[in-house]
């Protein structure tokens, strides 16, 4: 008997209510709509995994997240996690559009493979730091709203605001204006999410200019696939451009750092997968590109996940994982201890530190 081999794999949905709608450019969520994978191994240890699909984003839904996952379950019964990178590279193989699923698996073969070594995953990565700091962000809402926010979040201890942008200009800039007089000395990030074309972006940031704010980052300004109106966008403005949704792959990576059309590359576990966001961290690494972190609508699981990649490697100079549940809305216990906006990495849990609240 191998201790590491997998004996036997659950699949099941998770859906929970939000308490506020999130909007960015690109539509509205009003519910988390994950997927959740539990391994188990011979061992008796159990490994988690969490897919999280926003259509417009990463092209996958729940209905088929869950497909995909039960038609890996087979495969996966009797494969050894100590050999996660090759049972990731023959899933990308046969799986490749579909990187949640995907990343679901990776997450519990590698929870459970680093639990079964008994070190917390950072550590695994590296161990680079024990706590990371998160931003917060406000979704398209009314200034008023905005401006209420800002100065909940800074009285919180939030230093940094982001807030998604690209919908309708003039109500962007109003709701900037906002945020910065709910919490003046918070730094600001802004995410178009592909909202904009080049020429609105460069407009948008010289307005914001007169107006004399000056944004640390400001995150895919127009469609994914335009990195020449990008490097338009980086080239006729001094705030720094970060790729988003521009980088799902490696390959994607090596165009953005060819084309010099930004200045960091946002990493997101739910698009590329953990093995995958390894060496496009490597790569934005050696081309001196910033690294930030980010996420979809997770669950304290996925999240907690990327919590462990950023401290493990470290050196990301905007994290952005900002929970979405309040810790009883949470599916699991556990993991990276989060007091308002510092997360503390579990030193004495092994692999992501979760576990399952039952029943689910
Ligand atoms: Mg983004």
């Amino acid at each position: 008997m191998n201790a590491t081999k997998i004996k036997n794999v659950a699949i099941e949905a998770i859906n929970i209510p939000l308490d506020e709608p999130f909007t960015i450019a690109i539509g509205t969520k009003y519910a988390i709509e994950n997927v959740l994978i539990t391994i188990q191994l011979e061992n008796g240890m159990e490994g988690y995994g969490e897919a999280a699909p926003l259509e417009p984003i990463n092209g996958e839904n729940q209905a088929t997240a869950l497909a995909a996952l039960n038609s890996c379950r087979e495969f996966l019964i009797g494969q050894d996690v100590a050999n996660y990178r090759q049972i990731a590279r023959h899933l990308k193989s046969v799986f490749r559009a579909q990187v949640t699923a995907r990343t679901a698996i990776e997450m519990a073969l590698i929870d459970a493979f680093t639990k079964s070594l008994n070190i917390p995953l950072f550590q695994f990565w590296g161990g680079a730091e024990q706590t990371i700091e998160t931003d917060y962000t406000i979704d398209i809402v009314t200034p008023d709203v905005a401006k209420l926010n800002a100065a909940k979040l800074k009285q919180k201890g939030y230093r940094t605001l982001k807030t998604k942008v690209g919908k309708n200009l003039v109500h962007d800039i109003d709701r900037l204006l906002a945020i910065r007089e709910g919490a003046p000395d918070c730094r600001l990030m802004l995410d178009a999410n592909q909202g904009y074309s080049p020429s609105e972006a460069v407009h948008f940031l010289e307005e914001l200019e007169k107006n004399n704010i000056h944004p640390e980052l400001f995150e895919q300004p127009v469609i994914k696939h335009d990195l020449r109106g990008m490097k338009f966008v980086k080239d006729h403005s001094s705030v720094p451009i970060g790729a988003d949704e521009s980088v799902f792959t490696v390959a994607d990576a090596i165009n953005v750092v060819q084309t010099g059309c930004a200045d960091l590359i946002n990493i997101k576990l739910m698009k590329s997968g953990l093995v995958e966001a390894l060496d496009i961290a490597a790569i934005a690494r050696s081309a001196n590109l910033g690294l930030m972190i980010g996420c979809m609508i997770e669950t304290k699981l996925a999240l907690g996940c990327a919590v462990h990649f950023a401290a493990g490697l470290g050196g990301f100079s905007f994290i952005d994982l900002d929970p979405h549940l309040s810790p009883n809305q949470e599916p699991v216990i556990g993991g990276p201890a989060f007091n308002d906006p510092v997360y503390t990495l579990p030193v004495n849990l092994p692999g992501i530190g979760i576990s399952k609240k039952c029943p689910l």
